[in-house]
C-alpha cells in the first residue's frame, strides 16, 4: 500500500440506514473533522476542539451563513488513534427524520468536508491498519446480515479469526521457503535436495489440510451469509402458501434492499433456526394448474438449479399422482424435504410407494392447518446445513465469502502443483514457485498482497456511510 498516500481529506456521510427512526447519525472523519463540526455547531461558548476525546456533547447545529438553527443534537467527539478509522471522528446523533438528518450533512458538506464515497469509512479503517481486507469484509457481511447467526460469523470474522488463521499457514510457508533458501544456498549434507524436497512436500500436504477443513466450512458459511435458497414448491392446493405463510409470520420475515441495481430488489428471508431461507421465485412452478408444462418451461427449471433446498409438499389426503412422480424427479438433484401435509385428514398416500422414490429420512409430516410436524420440519431444515447439530458449531471458524472461498482453491490447486512437481522430481527451485505462489494467494485474503483496482471495487460494494 506504500504508492498511496494516507493523508486523507475530511469524509462525512449518513451512516444510519435511511427512513424514520429514533435517531439518525451524520459522521465525519479526517483530520478536519472537529473543525469541521465546530463551525456549525453551537453550545453556548463551547468549542469542540477543547473537549476531551471520547465525550458527547448537547447543543444545535447551525447554518453560519443564515444563522438558522437546524437541529437539536449530541455530537461525539473521537480523536485519533482509538477510532474505527483511526482519525479524528466526530458523529452528529440527530433527530430521526430524514429531513433533519440531510440538512445537517448537507451544512456539513458546505462547510468543509466532503462526501464520503461508499465504503470509504471503512476503506480508511483499512488503508490506516485498523483492520485487515478479511475484517472489512467482515464489515459489510455485519451490515447485510441476516440472522444472528450470520451476524455471529461476521463479527467472528471481525475479531479476525480467519486473518490469524491465513497468516499462522503464511508464515509456516515463509519458514519452510526460507529453510528451502537455505539448504540450496549451503548444502551441509549430500542428499539436501531429497531433504529440501521432503520439507516442501510435507510443509504442502499439511498447509493443504489446513485448506481443505477451511473450505468444508464453506457452504454453510456461505449459507449463513447470504441465505439459503429455498423453493417451495408442489401441486396445486397442497398447502405451499399455507407454509410459506406460517413461515413468514411470527416477526420470522427479513426483508432486505438492495440499491445500487437499476431497481431496487427487494428480497425476502425467513429466519428458521438461525438458518436464513431466501425464499426464492418459483412462481411459475407454484402457481401453475399444469405442473407437466410448466416444469418444462425454462424459468421454473432455473429456479430449481438455483436452489439449495427444495420443500417438496405433498397431500397426504391423496394419492400420489403421475405430476407428484415427475416433481420428484425433477428435484432428484437438490437438497430436498418432502412435506406430507394435512395429516390431520386420513391419509390416502401410499409411504412404501413414496420412500422408494425418495429417502425415508427427508420425510416429514405435518398439518399446517393444525400447526404439527412443523417443528420437525424446521429442526430438519437446520440439521440439513449445521453438521454440529442443529446449533452449529459457534466456535468454528467458517468462510463464507465468496472471495476467499475462490482464493483458498487456488492456493489448494498451487499446493497441488507443489505436490506433483516433488513427486515428478522437479528442480526444487521450480518447485518453490509453486510454494511462493500459495504464500501469496493467501495474503489476498487478508489484504497483505492487494492490488489498488481489487481494493476500489471491494470497498465500493459497501453501504454509503459505513
Ligand atoms: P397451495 O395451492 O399449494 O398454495 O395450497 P394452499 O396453501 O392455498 O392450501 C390449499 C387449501 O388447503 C387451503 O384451503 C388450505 O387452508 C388447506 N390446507 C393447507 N394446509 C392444510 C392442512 O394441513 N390440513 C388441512 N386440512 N387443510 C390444509
Amino acid at each position: 500500500m506504500s504508492e498511496l498516500s494516507l493523508e486523507f481529506d475530511t469524509i462525512a456521510a449518513v451512516s444510519t440506514p435511511p427512513g424514520e427512526g429514533a435517531i439518525g447519525i451524520v459522521r465525519l472523519s479526517g483530520d478536519d473533522a472537529l473543525k469541521v463540526a465546530d463551525q456549525v455547531y453551537q453550545s453556548g461558548s463551547k468549542s469542540l476542539a477543547t473537549v476531551p476525546s471520547h465525550t458527547i456533547h448537547y447543543g444545535h447545529i447551525y447554518d453560519p451563513k443564515s444563522t438558522e438553527v437546524i437541529d437539536e443534537v449530541m455530537v461525539s467527539v473521537m480523536r485519533s488513534p482509538k477510532t474505527f478509522t483511526r482519525e479524528d471522528v466526530v458523529e452528529i446523533n440527530c433527530h430521526g427524520g430524514i429531513t433533519s438528518v440531510n440538512q445537517v450533512l448537507q451544512i456539513v458538506l458546505q462547510n468543509g468536508a466532503r462526501l464520503a464515497e461508499p465504503g470509504e469509512f471503512t476503506k480508511r479503517a483499512f488503508l490506516n491498519g485498523r483492520i485487515d481486507l478479511s475484517q472489512a469484509e467482515a464489515v459489510m457481511d455485519l451490515i447485510r446480515a441476516k440472522t444472528d447467526k450470520a451476524m455471529y460469523l461476521a463479527l467472528q470474522q471481525l475479531d479476525g479469526n480467519l486473518s490469524s488463521l491465513i497468516r499462522n499457514l503464511r508464515s509456516e510457508i515463509l519458514d519452510t521457503l526460507a529453510q528451502v533458501e537455505v539448504n540450496i544456498d549451503y548444502p551441509e549434507y549430500d542428499d539436501v535436495e531429497t531433504l529440501t524436497a521432503q520439507l516442501l512436500v510435507e510443509k504442502a500436504y499439511q498447509v493443504k489440510a489446513s485448506i481443505n477443513q477451511l473450505l468444508q466450512t464453506a457452504s454453510q458459511g456461505k449459507i449463513l451469509r447470504e441465505g439459503l435458497a429455498t423453493a417451495i414448491i408442489g401441486r396445486p392446493n397442497v398447502g405451499k402458501s399455507s407454509l410459506l405463510n406460517f413461515l413468514l409470520q411470527e416477526d420470522k420475515a427479513i426483508v432486505t434492499e438492495i440499491a445500487g441495481t437499476t431497481r431496487d430488489i427487494i428480497e425476502e428471508y425467513v429466519n428458521v433456526r438461525g438458518v436464513p431461507l431466501k425464499l426464492v421465485d418459483t412462481a411459475g412452478i407454484r402457481e401453475t394448474e399444469d405442473i407437466v408444462e410448466k416444469i418444462g418451461v425454462e424459468r421454473s427449471r432455473q429456479a430449481l438449479s438455483e436452489a439449495d433446498l427444495v420443500l417438496l409438499v405433498f397431500n397426504q389426503n391423496e394419492p400420489l399422482t403421475d405430476e407428484d412422480k415427475l416433481l420428484i424427479e425433477a428435484t432428484d438433484e437438490n437438497h430436498r424435504i418432502v412435506i406430507l401435509n394435512k395429516v390431520d385428514l386420513p391419509n390416502q398416500l401410499d409411504l412404501v410407494a413414496l420412500e422408494s422414490l425418495v429417502d425415508p429420512e427427508s420425510i416429514v409430516k405435518t398439518s399446517i392447518l393444525t400447526k404439527s410436524g412443523i417443528d420437525v420440519l424446521e429442526e430438519k431444515i437446520a440439521a440439513l446445513f449445521f453438521t454440529g447439530g442443529a446449533t452449529g458449531d459457534r466456535d468454528a471458524t467458517y468462510v463464507s465469502n465468496v472471495r476467499h472461498i475462490a482464493l483458498l482453491h487456488d492456493a489448494e490447486a498451487a499446493l497441488d502443483e507443489v505436490i506433483s512437481g516433488i513427486e515428478a522430481d522437479m528442480p526444487v527451485d521450480l518447485v518453490q514457485i509453486d510454494m511462493t505462489r500459495c504464500w501469496d494467494l493467501l495474503g489476498e485474503i487478508t489484504g497483505d498482497s492487494v492490488q489498488d483496482e481489487l481494493l476500489t471495487q471491494l470497498f465500493s460494494q459497501f453501504c454509503l456511510g459505513k
